[in-house]
């Protein structure tokens, strides 16, 4: 079990007994005090003594930022590259898979709107083709159909793992092994998954993955990490390069770097990656199952307890559920929930058709109510969320 008292003192958020009610998890969430102490501090030595020397003491913490990482998502280090955003990593790795005209590319429901967008650029780009996946009857990645869909035409199956938009879980494995069986590469966007629900590369046997550092893993803005399969690692040329990525060997050529750091460039906020370290430290110290099953029973005591209230619907697909509760409150905006919830402190957030497009258009759906709590978070302030939301 979890120590609420001992992870709720490690929250700053929780300083001041301001009556915060936090579920906003799946957005931004709020850092343990090892991040915002681990960014602040590194910030301050850089003012005292340059960005160079700041960076050059803290060489074993920076190397063990991706040791962190690795033992979270069972994965060599070499295998991780840092960036500055899920997006980009997803975006490095998509944009340097070779397309040939006629190629597929396979995306599903509840894909995000940014990788969705770089699909369609890129198959305009090369005469390549963008195909969806359907999606079974509970809202999930229709395995059945992708089976039927595949062939050795398609060079890339992106996986959305755990969507944006509501609580679904996505047979990520299974789709792997159908996308593998025709020789296509998978991307995983594990964004809304990793450090709420176990994302094991082995066992997912995916390709390549893409992860945030501010939602779940309750690390700083502006980071976030791509996952390569080594031998990916070690054969796939990136899109772009630079003098971290490869190396000047005369004035004709240069030479890669041998793993995944040549989908890195040289310059990145040191501070921000060493807060990324500590929050991915901190997460395995408190426990990645514990922090899971924490989440897990928060959710599901709001999806028990929300769809009592009179014209309240949850909006979450599925069969397998994550901490990101989805719902709409009948005749009242969901921006309105939004807003007059944030009047009582209480904060959740609005995901709009416009950032899972095929699924809200499906489900005609313009927008919905998103709460995400994390392990942080007390029943008593989950209850005190769906008294505000019944009062509204
Ligand atoms: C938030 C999110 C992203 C984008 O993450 P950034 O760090 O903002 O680039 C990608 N995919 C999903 C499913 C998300 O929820």
């Amino acid at each position: 079990m979890l120590d609420l008292k001992r992870v709720r003192a490690d929250t700053p958020g929780y300083d001041s007994d301001t009556g915060l009610v936090f579920l906003d998890s799946a957005g931004s969430s709020l850092p343990p005090r090892v991040v915002v102490d681990t960014v602040v501090g590194h910030l301050r030595r850089e003012a005292a003594i340059g960005g160079y020397r700041a960076a050059s003491e803290r060489l074993p913490d920076l190397a063990a930022v991706k040791t962190a990482i690795g033992e979270l998502i069972n994965a060599a280090p070499g295998s991780v590259a840092l960036s500055d955003s899920a997006t980009r990593s997803w975006a490095d790795f998509f944009y340097s898979v070779p397309l040939a005209p006629g190629d597929r590319i396979l995306i599903s429901g509840s894909d995000y709107a940014s990788n969705a967008i770089a699909a369609l650029q890129r198959a305009r780009a090369v005469g390549a083709v963008v195909e969806r996946v359907p999606s079974d009857s509970s809202g999930q990645l229709d395995l059945d159909a992708l089976e039927k869909m595949v062939d050795e035409r398609v060079r890339l199956v992106s996986v959305l793992h755990a969507p944006t938009n509501g609580g679904l879980v996505n047979p990520a494995a299974e789709a792997t092994a159908i996308a593998h069986s025709v020789g296509a590469l998978v991307l995983l966007d594990a964004c809304q998954s990793a450090g709420q629900i176990p994302v094991d590369v082995a066992e997912l046997d995916v390709d390549a993955l893409s992860v945030t550092g501010r939602k779940w893993l309750r690390g700083p803005r502006g980071t976030g990490f791509l996952y390569v399969r080594p031998e990916l690692a070690a054969t796939m040329e990136p899109q772009r390069l630079d003098l971290h990525s490869a190396e000047w060997v005369d004035g004709t050529d240069f030479r890669l770097a041998g793993d995944a750091s040549r989908f890195e460039f040289w310059e990145h906020d040191v501070a921000a990656r060493l807060g990324l370290g500590a929050a991915v430290r901190y997460l395995l110290e408190l426990g990645p199952d514990e922090v899971y099953e924490a989440i897990a029973a928060r959710a599901e005591h709001l999806r028990k307890a929300l769809p009592q209230i009179s014209g309240v619907t949850v909006r979450d697909l599925g069969i397998r559920h994550s901490g990101i509760v989805s719902f709409t409150v009948d005749g009242v905006d969901p921006l309105a929930v939004r807003d007059r919830l944030a009047e009582q402190d209480i904060t959740v957030t609005v995901s709009h058709a416009s950032s899972t497009l095929l699924d809200m258009t499906e489900r005609g759906l313009a927008s919905v109510v998103r709460a995400s709590p994390h392990c942080f978070v007390g029943f008593d302030e989950l209850d005190r969320f769906v008294a505000a939301v019944s009062a509204l």
